[in-house]
Protein backbone atom coordinates (compact mmCIF):
# COMPACT_ATOMS: atom_id res chain seq x y z
CA UNK A 1 0.00 0.00 0.00
CA UNK A 2 1.11 3.35 -0.58
CA UNK A 3 2.50 5.75 2.60
CA UNK A 4 0.22 8.58 2.37
CA UNK A 5 2.97 11.73 3.13
CA UNK A 6 2.04 14.04 6.04
CA UNK A 7 -1.31 16.02 5.31
CA UNK A 8 -1.45 19.51 7.11
CA UNK A 9 -4.18 22.06 6.58
CA UNK A 10 -3.50 25.12 4.48
CA UNK A 11 -1.70 26.92 7.66
CA UNK A 12 0.33 23.91 8.25
CA UNK A 13 -1.39 23.04 11.49
CA UNK A 14 -2.79 19.41 12.36
CA UNK A 15 -6.57 18.62 11.50
CA UNK A 16 -8.13 18.37 14.72
CA UNK A 17 -10.07 15.39 14.99
CA UNK A 18 -11.35 16.40 18.48
CA UNK A 19 -14.21 17.64 20.85
CA UNK A 20 -12.43 21.09 20.63
CA UNK A 21 -10.66 23.16 20.54
CA UNK A 22 -11.33 22.97 16.36
CA UNK A 23 -9.99 23.15 12.86
CA UNK A 24 -11.61 26.86 11.51
CA UNK A 25 -11.35 27.50 8.29
CA UNK A 26 -8.53 30.19 6.86
CA UNK A 27 -10.77 33.15 6.11
CA UNK A 28 -12.14 32.65 10.10
CA UNK A 29 -8.42 33.13 11.05
CA UNK A 30 -8.09 35.77 8.68
CA UNK A 31 -11.13 37.61 10.00
CA UNK A 32 -9.09 38.18 13.55
CA UNK A 33 -6.09 40.21 12.15
CA UNK A 34 -7.55 43.49 13.17
CA UNK A 35 -8.03 45.35 16.37
CA UNK A 36 -10.87 46.67 17.31
CA UNK A 37 -11.99 49.43 20.18
CA UNK A 38 -15.09 48.15 22.25
CA UNK A 39 -17.08 51.15 21.18
CA UNK A 40 -16.16 51.12 17.26
CA UNK A 41 -19.32 51.19 15.63
CA UNK A 42 -19.17 48.38 13.35
CA UNK A 43 -17.87 46.72 16.27
CA UNK A 44 -21.42 47.02 17.81
CA UNK A 45 -22.85 46.54 14.71
CA UNK A 46 -21.30 42.71 14.11
CA UNK A 47 -22.25 41.91 17.98
CA UNK A 48 -25.69 42.58 17.18
CA UNK A 49 -26.05 40.92 14.55
CA UNK A 50 -24.55 37.34 15.76
CA UNK A 51 -26.66 37.88 18.85
CA UNK A 52 -29.20 38.35 16.10
CA UNK A 53 -28.45 35.04 13.95
CA UNK A 54 -27.89 32.77 17.55
CA UNK A 55 -31.35 33.14 18.34
CA UNK A 56 -32.49 32.58 14.83
CA UNK A 57 -30.89 29.07 14.71
CA UNK A 58 -32.84 28.17 17.96
CA UNK A 59 -35.76 29.27 16.49
CA UNK A 60 -36.06 32.02 18.73
CA UNK A 61 -37.08 34.95 17.16
CA UNK A 62 -39.70 36.89 19.18
CA UNK A 63 -39.37 34.57 22.63
CA UNK A 64 -35.71 34.38 23.15
CA UNK A 65 -33.01 36.42 23.36
CA UNK A 66 -29.47 36.07 23.41
CA UNK A 67 -26.28 37.01 25.78
CA UNK A 68 -23.01 36.26 25.03
CA UNK A 69 -19.92 35.47 27.65
CA UNK A 70 -16.08 35.74 27.64
CA UNK A 71 -14.67 32.79 28.33
CA UNK A 72 -14.77 28.96 27.30
CA UNK A 73 -17.82 26.74 26.75
CA UNK A 74 -17.97 25.56 30.93
CA UNK A 75 -18.27 29.69 31.55
CA UNK A 76 -21.25 29.66 29.80
CA UNK A 77 -22.56 26.58 31.73
CA UNK A 78 -21.53 27.68 35.22
CA UNK A 79 -23.50 31.48 34.32
CA UNK A 80 -26.29 29.50 33.41
CA UNK A 81 -26.76 27.39 35.87
CA UNK A 82 -26.14 29.73 38.74
CA UNK A 83 -27.86 32.58 37.36
CA UNK A 84 -31.31 30.37 36.28
CA UNK A 85 -31.60 28.06 39.66
CA UNK A 86 -32.60 30.25 42.10
CA UNK A 87 -30.84 29.80 45.76
CA UNK A 88 -34.19 28.37 47.11
CA UNK A 89 -34.67 26.10 43.41
CA UNK A 90 -33.73 22.40 42.88
CA UNK A 91 -32.51 21.30 40.06
CA UNK A 92 -32.57 17.43 38.52
CA UNK A 93 -29.41 16.86 36.55
CA UNK A 94 -29.89 13.93 33.93
CA UNK A 95 -26.39 12.57 32.96
CA UNK A 96 -24.71 10.09 31.34
CA UNK A 97 -20.77 11.58 31.13
CA UNK A 98 -18.31 13.67 32.01
CA UNK A 99 -20.53 16.52 31.29
CA UNK A 100 -23.36 16.48 33.10
CA UNK A 101 -20.96 15.26 35.88
CA UNK A 102 -19.22 19.08 35.52
CA UNK A 103 -22.99 20.21 36.33
CA UNK A 104 -23.35 18.54 39.42
CA UNK A 105 -19.75 19.87 40.05
CA UNK A 106 -20.83 23.71 39.25
CA UNK A 107 -23.54 23.07 41.69
CA UNK A 108 -21.67 21.98 44.37
CA UNK A 109 -19.94 25.09 44.04
CA UNK A 110 -22.81 27.19 44.22
CA UNK A 111 -24.43 25.56 47.25
CA UNK A 112 -27.31 24.76 44.57
CA UNK A 113 -29.98 22.16 45.79
CA UNK A 114 -29.75 19.07 43.21
CA UNK A 115 -30.54 15.67 42.39
CA UNK A 116 -28.98 13.50 40.00
CA UNK A 117 -30.52 11.21 37.21
CA UNK A 118 -28.05 8.90 36.05
CA UNK A 119 -27.83 6.49 33.01
CA UNK A 120 -24.78 4.69 32.06
CA UNK A 121 -22.18 6.73 29.53
CA UNK A 122 -23.60 4.29 26.48
CA UNK A 123 -27.15 4.33 27.38
CA UNK A 124 -29.00 7.28 26.29
CA UNK A 125 -31.02 9.71 28.95
CA UNK A 126 -34.41 8.59 29.82
CA UNK A 127 -37.51 10.52 29.76
CA UNK A 128 -39.74 7.86 31.41
CA UNK A 129 -37.90 7.83 34.43
CA UNK A 130 -37.70 11.62 34.56
CA UNK A 131 -41.09 11.98 34.74
CA UNK A 132 -41.22 9.75 37.77
CA UNK A 133 -38.70 11.88 39.51
CA UNK A 134 -40.53 14.90 38.21
CA UNK A 135 -43.99 13.72 39.39
CA UNK A 136 -42.62 12.50 43.19
CA UNK A 137 -40.02 15.43 44.09
CA UNK A 138 -42.09 18.53 43.71
CA UNK A 139 -39.16 20.49 44.60
CA UNK A 140 -37.23 20.31 41.65
CA UNK A 141 -37.95 23.82 39.75
CA UNK A 142 -35.41 22.91 36.83
CA UNK A 143 -34.44 20.33 34.98
CA UNK A 144 -30.25 20.43 33.32
CA UNK A 145 -29.57 18.34 30.61
CA UNK A 146 -26.97 17.52 28.02
CA UNK A 147 -27.87 17.67 24.59
CA UNK A 148 -25.14 15.24 22.74
CA UNK A 149 -23.00 14.19 25.84
CA UNK A 150 -19.45 14.54 24.09
CA UNK A 151 -17.79 12.21 26.67
CA UNK A 152 -19.18 9.30 24.45
CA UNK A 153 -20.91 11.21 21.28
CA UNK A 154 -24.38 9.72 22.68
CA UNK A 155 -27.64 11.50 20.92
CA UNK A 156 -30.02 12.16 23.90
CA UNK A 157 -33.83 12.64 23.47
CA UNK A 158 -33.72 16.18 24.11
CA UNK A 159 -37.37 16.10 22.06
CA UNK A 160 -38.71 14.04 24.89
CA UNK A 161 -37.17 15.43 27.63
CA UNK A 162 -38.16 18.73 26.68
CA UNK A 163 -41.94 17.35 26.32
CA UNK A 164 -41.30 15.87 30.06
CA UNK A 165 -40.54 18.77 31.84
CA UNK A 166 -42.76 21.11 29.90
CA UNK A 167 -45.72 18.96 30.90
CA UNK A 168 -44.30 18.64 34.32
CA UNK A 169 -44.54 22.48 34.55
CA UNK A 170 -40.47 22.71 35.02
CA UNK A 171 -37.53 24.91 33.19
CA UNK A 172 -35.39 23.56 30.81
CA UNK A 173 -31.85 24.15 30.80
CA UNK A 174 -29.64 22.62 28.32
CA UNK A 175 -26.12 22.13 27.30
CA UNK A 176 -25.86 21.94 23.92
CA UNK A 177 -22.34 22.63 23.27
CA UNK A 178 -21.59 20.22 20.78
CA UNK A 179 -24.94 20.10 19.06
CA UNK A 180 -25.56 23.65 18.54
CA UNK A 181 -25.85 24.44 15.09
CA UNK A 182 -25.55 20.93 13.83
CA UNK A 183 -28.34 19.21 15.17
CA UNK A 184 -32.08 20.80 14.81
CA UNK A 185 -32.75 22.20 18.32
CA UNK A 186 -35.78 24.84 17.73
CA UNK A 187 -37.54 26.59 20.32
CA UNK A 188 -40.86 26.26 18.92
CA UNK A 189 -40.93 22.74 18.95
CA UNK A 190 -39.01 22.05 21.51
CA UNK A 191 -39.53 24.03 25.17
CA UNK A 192 -36.64 25.18 26.57
CA UNK A 193 -35.64 28.30 29.20
CA UNK A 194 -32.22 28.28 28.59
CA UNK A 195 -29.40 26.41 26.42
CA UNK A 196 -25.87 27.40 25.84
CA UNK A 197 -22.96 26.77 23.73
CA UNK A 198 -19.97 28.06 22.53
CA UNK A 199 -17.96 29.74 19.10
CA UNK A 200 -15.78 27.19 18.58
CA UNK A 201 -17.74 23.91 18.35
CA UNK A 202 -20.31 22.67 15.59
CA UNK A 203 -20.05 27.17 14.53
CA UNK A 204 -16.72 26.76 13.49
CA UNK A 205 -15.53 29.97 15.71
CA UNK A 206 -12.21 30.60 17.50
CA UNK A 207 -12.62 29.47 20.92
CA UNK A 208 -12.86 31.85 23.79
CA UNK A 209 -16.87 32.74 23.63
CA UNK A 210 -19.86 31.16 24.78
CA UNK A 211 -23.53 32.26 24.72
CA UNK A 212 -26.91 31.66 26.01
CA UNK A 213 -30.23 31.70 24.34
CA UNK A 214 -32.69 32.79 27.16
CA UNK A 215 -36.53 32.77 26.80
CA UNK A 216 -36.75 36.28 27.61
CA UNK A 217 -39.71 35.85 30.53
CA UNK A 218 -37.13 33.40 32.20
CA UNK A 219 -33.95 35.56 31.92
CA UNK A 220 -35.81 38.66 33.23
CA UNK A 221 -37.24 36.79 36.21
CA UNK A 222 -33.13 36.02 37.25
CA UNK A 223 -32.17 39.06 38.28
CA UNK A 224 -30.39 39.15 41.54
CA UNK A 225 -29.78 35.41 41.30
CA UNK A 226 -26.15 35.58 39.58
CA UNK A 227 -23.83 33.95 42.18
CA UNK A 228 -20.97 35.86 40.38
CA UNK A 229 -20.18 39.25 38.54
CA UNK A 230 -18.34 38.41 35.96
CA UNK A 231 -20.81 35.21 35.37
CA UNK A 232 -23.75 37.68 35.78
CA UNK A 233 -25.89 37.11 32.67
CA UNK A 234 -28.94 39.06 33.44
CA UNK A 235 -26.72 42.05 34.14
CA UNK A 236 -24.45 41.57 30.68
CA UNK A 237 -27.54 41.46 28.70
CA UNK A 238 -29.09 44.46 30.36
CA UNK A 239 -25.41 46.39 29.54
CA UNK A 240 -25.83 44.90 26.27
CA UNK A 241 -28.91 45.89 25.83
CA UNK A 242 -28.17 49.75 27.07
CA UNK A 243 -25.32 50.69 24.64
CA UNK A 244 -24.63 47.48 22.71
CA UNK A 245 -21.30 47.16 24.67
CA UNK A 246 -19.32 44.39 26.56
CA UNK A 247 -19.55 45.27 30.18
CA UNK A 248 -15.80 44.08 30.40
CA UNK A 249 -12.95 43.98 27.53
CA UNK A 250 -14.63 41.97 24.87
CA UNK A 251 -12.70 39.27 22.85
CA UNK A 252 -13.07 41.75 19.97
CA UNK A 253 -10.60 39.00 17.36
CA UNK A 254 -13.06 36.16 18.73
CA UNK A 255 -16.31 38.49 17.67
CA UNK A 256 -14.82 39.17 14.47
CA UNK A 257 -13.91 35.23 13.44
CA UNK A 258 -17.41 34.26 15.21
CA UNK A 259 -19.37 37.23 12.76
CA UNK A 260 -16.72 34.82 9.64
CA UNK A 261 -17.54 31.79 10.50
CA UNK A 262 -21.76 32.29 10.94
CA UNK A 263 -21.44 33.72 7.53
CA UNK A 264 -19.82 30.34 6.53
CA UNK A 265 -22.58 28.40 8.71
CA UNK A 266 -25.54 30.19 6.69
CA UNK A 267 -23.53 29.33 3.07
CA UNK A 268 -23.32 26.14 4.09
CA UNK A 269 -27.31 25.64 4.42
CA UNK A 270 -27.28 26.50 8.15
CA UNK A 271 -27.78 23.58 10.48
CA UNK A 272 -29.10 21.02 7.49
CA UNK A 273 -26.19 22.14 5.49
CA UNK A 274 -23.83 21.75 8.47
CA UNK A 275 -24.95 18.73 9.91
CA UNK A 276 -25.13 17.26 6.67
CA UNK A 277 -21.66 17.18 6.26
CA UNK A 278 -20.80 15.90 9.92
CA UNK A 279 -23.23 13.13 9.27
CA UNK A 280 -21.09 11.85 5.95
CA UNK A 281 -17.91 12.54 8.06
CA UNK A 282 -19.18 10.19 10.33
CA UNK A 283 -20.21 7.90 7.97
CA UNK A 284 -17.03 7.65 6.14
CA UNK A 285 -15.23 7.00 9.58
CA UNK A 286 -17.38 4.68 11.21
CA UNK A 287 -17.48 2.34 8.31
CA UNK A 288 -13.43 2.96 7.39
CA UNK A 289 -12.83 2.17 11.09
CA UNK A 290 -14.81 -1.10 10.86
CA UNK A 291 -13.20 -2.26 7.85
CA UNK A 292 -10.06 -1.66 10.13
CA UNK A 293 -11.37 -3.93 12.55
CA UNK A 294 -12.38 -1.04 15.03
CA UNK A 295 -15.60 -1.43 17.40
CA UNK A 296 -17.52 1.61 17.87
CA UNK A 297 -18.96 1.82 21.25
CA UNK A 298 -22.27 2.75 20.25
CA UNK A 299 -24.74 1.34 18.01
CA UNK A 300 -25.48 3.50 15.12
CA UNK A 301 -28.87 4.19 16.14
CA UNK A 302 -27.65 6.29 19.37
CA UNK A 303 -24.51 7.79 17.64
CA UNK A 304 -24.25 11.81 17.11
CA UNK A 305 -22.48 12.99 13.90
CA UNK A 306 -20.15 14.76 16.11
CA UNK A 307 -17.58 12.71 17.91
CA UNK A 308 -16.91 8.51 17.73
CA UNK A 309 -16.07 6.47 20.58
CA UNK A 310 -14.19 2.92 19.32
CA UNK A 311 -13.17 0.65 21.59
CA UNK A 312 -9.63 0.14 22.25
CA UNK A 313 -8.25 -2.42 20.50
CA UNK A 314 -6.89 -5.81 22.87
CA UNK A 315 -4.09 -6.50 20.61
CA UNK A 316 -1.06 -5.99 22.99
CA UNK A 317 0.64 -4.46 20.14
CA UNK A 318 -1.67 -1.66 20.32
CA UNK A 319 -0.20 1.20 22.34
CA UNK A 320 -2.32 4.37 22.44
CA UNK A 321 0.30 6.56 23.20
CA UNK A 322 2.45 5.07 19.59
CA UNK A 323 -0.73 5.54 17.83
CA UNK A 324 -1.41 8.75 18.71
CA UNK A 325 2.02 10.25 18.17
CA UNK A 326 2.51 8.80 14.64
CA UNK A 327 -1.08 10.51 14.09
CA UNK A 328 -0.15 13.50 15.01
CA UNK A 329 3.26 13.04 12.99
CA UNK A 330 1.20 12.66 9.95
CA UNK A 331 -1.18 15.78 10.51
CA UNK A 332 -4.16 13.94 12.29
CA UNK A 333 -5.26 14.67 16.17
CA UNK A 334 -7.12 11.75 17.87
CA UNK A 335 -8.14 12.26 21.17
CA UNK A 336 -8.12 10.05 24.11
CA UNK A 337 -10.82 8.45 25.82
CA UNK A 338 -12.90 9.92 28.96
CA UNK A 339 -15.02 6.70 29.84
CA UNK A 340 -15.33 4.49 32.74
CA UNK A 341 -17.16 1.95 31.06
CA UNK A 342 -14.53 0.49 28.58
CA UNK A 343 -11.39 1.76 27.64
CA UNK A 344 -11.31 4.46 24.63
CA UNK A 345 -10.35 6.87 22.35
CA UNK A 346 -12.37 9.22 20.40
CA UNK A 347 -12.50 10.55 17.14
CA UNK A 348 -14.22 13.80 16.04
CA UNK A 349 -16.01 14.75 12.86
CA UNK A 350 -16.50 18.25 13.56
CA UNK A 351 -14.87 21.43 12.71
CA UNK A 352 -13.32 22.39 9.04
CA UNK A 353 -13.17 18.57 7.82
CA UNK A 354 -14.47 17.29 5.34
CA UNK A 355 -14.72 13.85 3.31
CA UNK A 356 -11.17 14.10 2.55
CA UNK A 357 -9.71 14.56 5.47
CA UNK A 358 -11.57 11.97 7.38
CA UNK A 359 -10.26 9.68 4.21
CA UNK A 360 -6.67 10.89 5.00
CA UNK A 361 -7.17 10.18 8.99
CA UNK A 362 -8.01 6.75 8.07
CA UNK A 363 -5.38 6.02 5.57
CA UNK A 364 -3.06 7.78 8.29
CA UNK A 365 -4.43 4.87 10.97
CA UNK A 366 -3.95 2.29 8.18
CA UNK A 367 -0.31 3.00 7.61
CA UNK A 368 0.20 3.52 11.82
CA UNK A 369 -1.23 -0.03 12.17
CA UNK A 370 1.03 -1.47 9.90
CA UNK A 371 4.05 0.14 11.63
CA UNK A 372 2.79 -0.66 14.67
CA UNK A 373 2.20 -4.68 13.76
CA UNK A 374 -1.06 -4.75 14.81
CA UNK A 375 -3.26 -7.07 13.15
CA UNK A 376 -6.36 -7.32 15.53
CA UNK A 377 -8.70 -4.25 16.40
CA UNK A 378 -11.11 -5.87 17.71
CA UNK A 379 -11.28 -5.44 21.43
CA UNK A 380 -11.00 -6.68 24.97
CA UNK A 381 -14.08 -9.07 25.15
CA UNK A 382 -16.01 -10.03 28.43
CA UNK A 383 -15.74 -13.50 28.94
CA UNK A 384 -19.69 -14.37 28.72
CA UNK A 385 -19.37 -13.85 24.93
CA UNK A 386 -15.81 -16.33 24.27
CA UNK A 387 -18.03 -18.74 23.41
CA UNK A 388 -18.76 -17.71 20.16
C1 LIG B 1 -17.01 21.17 24.92
C2 LIG B 1 -18.16 20.99 25.82
C3 LIG B 1 -18.37 21.84 26.94
C4 LIG B 1 -17.47 22.99 27.29
O1 LIG B 1 -16.17 22.68 27.41
P1 LIG B 1 -15.06 23.81 27.45
O2 LIG B 1 -13.81 22.99 27.47
O3 LIG B 1 -15.24 24.61 28.67
O4 LIG B 1 -15.20 24.65 26.22
C5 LIG B 1 -19.49 21.63 27.71
N1 LIG B 1 -20.37 20.67 27.43
C6 LIG B 1 -20.22 19.86 26.37
C7 LIG B 1 -21.27 18.82 26.10
C8 LIG B 1 -19.11 19.98 25.53
O5 LIG B 1 -18.97 19.17 24.48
Amino acid sequence: MPIPSASFSPTGDPWLLTPGPLTTSPSVKEAMLHDLGSRDHGFIEINRRIRERLVAIAGGRGSHVCVPLQGSGTFAVEAMLGNFVPQDGKVLIIMNGAYGQRMAKICKYHRRFMRILETPEDRPNDPAALDRALAEDREITHVAAVHCETTSGILNPIEAIAEVTAQRGRSLLIDAMSAFGALPLDARKVPFDALVASSNKCLEGAPGLGFCIARRSALEATEDNAPSLSLDLFDQWQAMEKNGQWRFTPPTHVILAFDQALKEFEAEGGVEGRGGRYRENCRILVEGMRALGFETLLPDSLQAPIIVTFRMPVDPRFDFETFYDALRGRGYVIYPGKLTVAPSFRIGCIGRLGAAEIRGALAAIEVTLDEMGVTDCSPYRPLRRTGS
